[in-house]
C-alpha cells in the first residue's frame, strides 16, 4: 500500500457510499412527511458534517492542499481503514435496506412511519451514524494529513451530538412507549452500551 493507493481507495469507497445511498434519496423524494424537526439548525449541522466527511478530503485528494499537515503515511494503519471502510459500507447499506421509506436525510416522520428494530436496529438504534462514525475512523486511517483525515470525525462529530437527542425526542413524540421501551434494549451506536 502506497499513499496514492490508499487516496483512490478512498475515492471509490466514497463513490460506493454515494452510490448505495441514491436510490434512498430518489425515493425520499416522492415519500410525504408527516412530521419534520428540519431548520436551520439541521441545515448548518448537515452542511459542516458534509465539509468533514465530503468536501475537506476531496479538496486534499485532489488539489494535494493541506501538505503542511502532512505526516509520515504508514501502510498498516491504511490497511486496516481500508477494512473499517469496507465494513461501514456494508452496515451503510444494511441500514438503508432496513429504514426503507423510513429513511431521511435530515430529522423526519413519514407518513405512515414505522418504526424499526429489527435487523442491524435490534441491538442499536442509530446503526446509520455507527456506520459514519466507522467511515469516519477510516479516512483518518487512509489519509495521513491532520486536517483531511480528521475532519471526517469533527464534522460527524458535531452533526451526531448535536442531532441525536433530537432525533430520540422526535422519536418519542411519534412512538411514545414503543420508542422509549427499544431505547431500554438497545445501545445508541456501539450494542450493549
Ligand atoms: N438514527 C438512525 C436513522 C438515521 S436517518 C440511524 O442512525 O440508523 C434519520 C431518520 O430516521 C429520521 O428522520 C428518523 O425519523 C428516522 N429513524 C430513526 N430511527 C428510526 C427507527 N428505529 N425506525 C424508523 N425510523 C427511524
Amino acid at each position: 500500500m502506497t499513499v496514492t493507493i490508499a487516496k483512490i481507495l478512498y475515492v471509490l469507497l466514497a463513490v460506493g457510499w454515494y452510490v448505495i445511498r441514491i436510490p434512498h434519496e430518489r425515493r425520499a423524494r416522492k415519500t410525504p412527511v408527516a412530521r419534520s424537526a428540519r431548520g436551520m439548525r439541521e441545515i448548518v449541522l448537515l452542511a459542516i458534517s458534509f465539509s468533514g466527511l465530503g468536501l475537506i478530503p476531496f479538496i486534499y485528494v485532489a488539489t494535494g492542499a493541506f501538505r503542511f499537515a502532512n505526516y509520515p503515511f504508514q501502510p498498516v494503519l491504511a490497511w486496516i481503514g481500508a477494512f473499517v471502510a469496507v465494513g461501514a459500507l456494508v452496515l451503510f447499506h444494511r441500514t438503508h435496506r432496513a429504514l426503507g421509506r423510513n429513511w431521511s436525510v435530515s430529522l423526519d416522520l413519514r407518513d405512515s412511519h414505522r418504526l424499526v428494530t429489527g435487523g442491524v436496529y435490534r441491538y442499536v438504534r442509530h446503526p446509520m451514524y455507527s456506520a459514519f462514525w466507522l467511515w469516519a475512523i477510516a479516512q483518518a486511517l487512509l489519509l495521513p494529513n491532520w486536517i483531511a483525515g480528521f475532519s471526517g470525525m469533527i464534522g460527524f462529530g458535531t452533526l451526531y451530538f448535536f442531532r441525536v437527542g433530537h432525533e430520540e425526542r422526535l422519536m418519542i413524540d411519534g412512538f411514545g412507549a414503543e420508542y422509549t421501551e427499544y431505547m431500554s434494549r438497545t445501545g445508541r451506536v456501539i450494542p450493549w452500551l
